[in-house]
């Protein structure tokens, strides 16, 4: 993993630098001070005059444009006299002030950086899968490190199996919906083919395919066509959230803000008009206070979710969240309890529109799923049947329907 430290200013922010790279270097990084490619940068911000400043603000782009990827870790005195003005700019990771320089390390430590890289893709024979749906692993580990997950810490960084193997058990798989699954979907990436490239190929498998949860940034214009040119993916994004609010967001380090967030919903609505977007939403992270809460309520019905799944904030041993002050535990049952009533009433509104028309249900038992993840339920229904059905009102967690034919 390479290591860039770019540093700006005065022979201090040069000695403090070095003692940065040495710390870098004795974690196994292969460490430069000049600005080119990297896994990873640190910039040592100058606060001298305002054209330091400004310079500082600029190198974040400048690392940018070798790798929108990689995180920044910014420190220094330009950081200290006004953090914010770096903390908003996108990819930056982390902010220490020069006060708090000596913690980047920690950090560090703290967010694994420094874990090896596993670059071999687990294979494991395939399992046995009945003929209605079949889960099938694209991919393992997370690059991510949200502040409040450990699973970056225990299964490693991202890798992917390989598109070869992935389109042969596809092929193998007699089951009638396969679920790409995997810790982080949309990293997806074996050479040139993305998930998008990786859905193209699919789409001769006879089988409808459902994606497994993606991130926010990954739902591109491309990866949408590619969805409609494989002609058999189900309209149903399950786009993790977690908040509403962006101070949360950033202290999460989720790598969205709602505005962002919301924009991919609408981008998808066009796409797919009738597309189920599910997500994940977390009550009382340490940070939420009760309007940061509020944005969480109100980006439900913004953003008209399909089904929301809402989890109480519980701490992780050795993660960046479980160091901040956890709060009261009746503060978070309260927002939890106002979480799943939206969530509820969420569910209801998605439902309600499709209630009198045509949707396609792949039956388990007299029980299904719509190609939009609508629970329906039809007296008559047969285990492995795609049936064409017309959502008639609601019942238990879902609708109940009327069959019009079977597809296959
Ligand atoms: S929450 Fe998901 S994306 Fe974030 S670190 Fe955990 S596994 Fe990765």
């Amino acid at each position: 993993m390479k290591a860039c430290v770019f540093t700006l200013g005065c022979k201090m922010n040069e000695v403090e630098s070095a003692s940065l790279m040495q710390g870098l270097a004795l974690r196994g990084l292969d460490v430069t001070d000049k600005l080119g490619l990297a896994d990873v940068y640190f910039l040592n911000t100058c606060a001298v005059t305002q054209e330091a400043e400004k310079k500082s603000r600029q190198a974040v782009a400048r690392m940018r444009k070798f790798n929108a990827d990689a995180p920044v870790y910014v420190f220094g005195c330009a950081s200290e006299r006004d953090a914010k003005a770096f903390a908003d700019k996108e990819g930056v990771r982390f902010v220490s002030g020069a006060q708090g320089k000596g913690k980047i390390l920690e950090r560090l430590d703290a967010e694994g950086i420094f874990l090896e890289k596993d670059e071999a893709f687990c294979e494991m024979p395939a399992p046995k899968t009945s003929r209605t749906r079949a889960y099938l692993r694209i991919q393992d580990g997370c690059d991510r490190f949200c502040s409040y997950c450990v699973i970056p810490y225990l299964r490693g960084r991202s890798r992917s199996r390989s598109a070869e193997s992935i389109v042969s058990e596809a092929k193998d798989c007699k089951a009638k919906e396969i679920v790409l699954t995997g810790v982080d979907v949309s990293s997806y990436r074996d050479g040139e083919t993305d998930l998008g490239a990786l859905l193209k190929k699919l789409g001769n498998v006879p089988a409808r395919i459902r994606l497994g949860s993606l991130e926010a940034g990954v739902v591109t214009g491309d990866l949408l066509s590619a969805m409609k040119d494989a002609g058999n993916v189900c309209p149903h994004f399950h786009l993790s959230l977690q908040s509403g609010s962006n101070a949360v967001l950033r202290a999460m380090n989720r790598r969205y803000t709602r505005e962002e967030y919301l924009a991919c919903c609408e981008k998808i609505y066009r796409a797919f008009p009738s597309a189920a977007i599910s997500t994940d939403l977390i009550a009382g992270f340490p940070t939420e206070r009760e309007e940061d809460f509020e944005k969480s309520l109100s980006i439900i019905d913004e953003a008209g979710f399909s089904r929301v799944h809402c989890f109480p904030f519980s701490p992780r041993p050795n993660t960046v969240a479980a160091k901040m002050k956890d709060l009261p535990a009746s503060i978070k049952k309260e927002r939890m309890a106002r979480l799943t009533d939206a969530a509820a009433r969420a569910e209801r509104k998605y439902i309600e529109k499709f209630l009198g028309k045509e949707l396609q249900v792949l039956f388990e038992d007299d029980g299904g799923y719509s190609e939009n993840y609508i629970r329906v339920y039809a007296s008559g229904a047969k285990e492995g049947e795609l049936c064409f059905v017309r959502l008639k009102g609601f019942e238990k967690d879902g609708a109940c329907a009327e069959i019009g034919g079977i597809i296959k």
